[in-house]
């Protein structure tokens, strides 16, 4: 199906730039900017410009765009000199820490993440 577009959402308001945001990286599919409260030197968030709730739901309906996202990050990663790694996650369910309900890659980077996450 069509992904619904929801006027109230954070993420689809900065994918069009109502609201405003540290850009990164732009494509055709996705938008990447700075998360407002970083956990790590680097930490940007890489969303589809279309509205879905999680990346299962990206990679089902749109899969280009799944891959378009982490193809980004990946970019990211590279230009910002996380030569000795980075993590990409997407926290699913309020469960797992999930607040935006409109998907989003974490590229987290720039200092030794511990695992397992906490
Ligand atoms: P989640 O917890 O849903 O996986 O991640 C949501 C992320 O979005 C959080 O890391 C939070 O800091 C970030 N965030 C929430 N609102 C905004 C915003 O308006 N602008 C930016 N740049 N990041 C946001
Ligand atoms: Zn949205």
């Amino acid at each position: 199906s069509a992904p619904e577009p929801d006027k109230d959402c954070i993420f689809c308001k900065i994918a069009v730039g109502e609201i405003p945001a540290e850009i990164v990286h732009a494509t055709e599919l996705s938008v990447a900017f700075r998360d407002v409260n970083p956990q790590a030197p680097v930490h940007v968030l890489v969303v589809p410009r279309d509205h879905y709730e999680n990346a299962a739901e990206v990679a089902h309906w749109a899969p280009a765009a799944a891959s378009d996202m982490i193809a980004t990050a990946r970019d990211i990663a590279e230009k910002e000199g996380l030569d000795d790694g980075y993590r990409m996650v997407f926290n699913t369910g309020p469960a797992a820490g999930q607040t935006v309900f409109h998907a989003h890659l974490h590229l987290l980077g720039g200092r030794s993440l511990e695992w397992p996450p906490g």
